[in-house]
């Protein structure tokens, strides 16, 4: 089957063998990765290697820190704040949707003044929101984007003038996907479940200098502890971190991140080239915004739509039901969907348009 799921999400086939082959036995140790100590060298390899591989992917500078947390990208909704926004207690917000919308409250909820300072809500988020006037200097502590809108099917490409305030990235449901300058943020941060690996472990990428010791942080949302302790105040999830190590080795393998945004570019020029000419499946999201991982798209009738996510599932083509909030399909498009994928999708869509 082909699985067009948004998260968690498609593993490379290599990666899954790998595991599979390696899980009773790591190494011939006769131990799993599953029963080894987070304390053992053969873990801290794992550790470093993951840590030096996503360096050299992503081209992390050395004066930013690389760390792994559990809690997910909704984790990070409160740990960013809590970390991040100590000077001013104010943080900016672009409404890009949904992910940006739970950001925003979590912060709120922390007592933390959260400014929306552009919204695309009222078109639905059919288009990235722009900044409605430029951003006061010295107000905010960051600003905060989506950098990939999961659920609206919208990414940055050139990201917004934050005219000097720091700016933090839910990179969730692109990273590895698309190149950005990492010196451009303060922080990014990323839930594995998508292009990094399985559930589990979440991505931290933060300028150091920006990471002060803070009183009264819990110690598992705390960055400046976690860069102390290279990411091992506690047990990690041992697991998650050795899948996502393989996954950035077939990462690498596959020629880094150009090469794969190259392809996902293709994978995803090849499905809203077939929407646009479709008479009946119709994606609605601006050209220019457009995500290169997630393709939502409606036909305008709500029973068509489920009997079509009914039939691609018939026909091996698996988790195409859109968001619940939104509807229709979604067909999510990471780095290890193949080619072959996108084209039995693209054949079933016209199939399937044929008949109705
Ligand atoms: N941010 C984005 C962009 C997402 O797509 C998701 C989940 O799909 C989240 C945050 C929430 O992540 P988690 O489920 O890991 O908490």
């Amino acid at each position: 089957v082909y699985n067009f799921a948004a998260g968690p999400a498609v593993m490379p086939v290599p990666v899954v063998n790998q595991i599979q082959k390696e899980l009773p036995s790591l190494n011939g140790s006769g131990m799993s990765i599953m029963e080894i100590s987070h304390r053992s060298a053969q873990f801290d390899e794992i550790l470093q290697t993951a840590k030096q591989d996503l360096r050299d992917l992503m081209a992390i500078p050395d004066d930013y820190a690389i760390l792994f947390f559990q809690g997910g990208g909704t984790g990070q909704f409160a740990a960013a704040p809590l970390n991040m926004a100590t000077k001013h207690h104010r943080i900016a917000v672009l409404d890009s949707g949904q992910w940006a919308t739970r950001a925003r409250d979590e912060a709120a909820n922390l007592g933390v003044t959260a400014d929306t300072v552009g919204s695309s809500l009222a078109d639905h988020y059919h288009h990235l929101p722009h900044l409605a006037a430029p951003l006061a200097k010295d107000t905010y502590d960051y600003l905060h984007i989506t950098t990939n809108n999961t659920i609206e099917g919208t990414a940055y490409r050139d990201l917004p003038n934050a005219n000097g305030t720091p700016l933090i990235g839910d990179m969730s449901s692109n990273i590895l996907a698309q190149r950005y300058r990492v010196e451009d943020f303060a922080e990014i941060f990323a839930g594995a479940q998508k292009n990094l690996g399985p559930a589990g472990v979440t991505l931290v990428i933060v300028k150091k200098a920006l990471v002060h010791h803070l009183a009264g942080l819990p110690s598992m949302l705390d960055y400046d502890l976690f860069i102390k302790k290279d990411s091992l105040y506690n047990t990690p999830p041992v697991f998650a971190i050795y899948a996502l190590g393989l996954t950035l080795k077939w990462a690498k393998d596959q020629g880094g991140v150009d090469a794969l945004q190259a392809r996902d570019e293709q994978k995803a020029a090849k499905l809203y080239a077939f929407l646009d000419q479709s008479k009946l499946f119709h994606n609605l999201v601006k050209p220019e915004d457009r995500s290169l991982t997630n393709v939502p798209f409606v036909t305008g009738d709500a029973k068509l739509d489920q009997a079509a996510v009914d039939a691609a599932a018939k026909a091996g083509l698996m988790n195409l039901k859109g968001h619940r909030s939104v509807g229709g399909l979604r067909a999510s498009l990471y780095n290890a969907m193949p080619e072959a994928g996108v084209d039995a999708l693209i054949d079933f869509l016209h199939d399937f348009e044929q008949h109705h």
